[in-house]
């Protein structure tokens, strides 16, 4: 079940994404609530030499670190705008990527993950979506 701040914080980056939108450039929203209950939202920055591109959450985090420090993460999430050419126009919530995973894990390993769960949304811990994460350390 979502919280109201879990839907607050859905309409955070489906506001970023709306404010922002390019086609090909900037098509994914996201917001992250810091465990001091504040809220930052990004974009993704697309590039023509794709592997230069860096998503919304990474943005977000980036600016919840630059402006207030490292606060954690309470709960993160992403949506992304349809193009131009697709019929289904909605915005929609959808999962982090391997790499924003990491990323996120590696900032707050409790924080939840709100996820698309058929045509609604789930709540999620961010170990439960990156199992057996990568570690320097031997298991324990
Ligand atoms: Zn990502």
């Amino acid at each position: 079940m979502l919280s109201d701040q879990d839907k607050e914080l859905i309409e955070a980056a489906i506001d970023a994404i709306k404010q922002r939108y390019r086609d090909d450039w900037q098509e994914v929203g996201a917001a992250l609530r810091t465990r001091d209950g504040c809220i930052f939202t990004g974009v993704n920055i697309d590039a023509y030499i794709g592997r230069m591109a860096v998503c919304a959450e990474a943005i977000a985090l980036g600016r919840s670190i630059t402006e207030k420090g490292d606060n954690g993460i309470d709960t993160i999430v992403a949506v992304r705008h349809p193009k131009p050419d697709e019929p289904d126009q909605a915005i929609k919530v959808v999962s982090p990527c391997g790499i924003c995973r990491e990323l996120i894990y590696d900032y707050d390993p409790k924080a939840r993950v709100i996820v698309p769960n058929g045509k609604t949304w789930a709540v999620t811990l961010i170990s439960d979506l990156l199992p057996n994460k990568y570690s320097r350390e031997p298991a324990r």
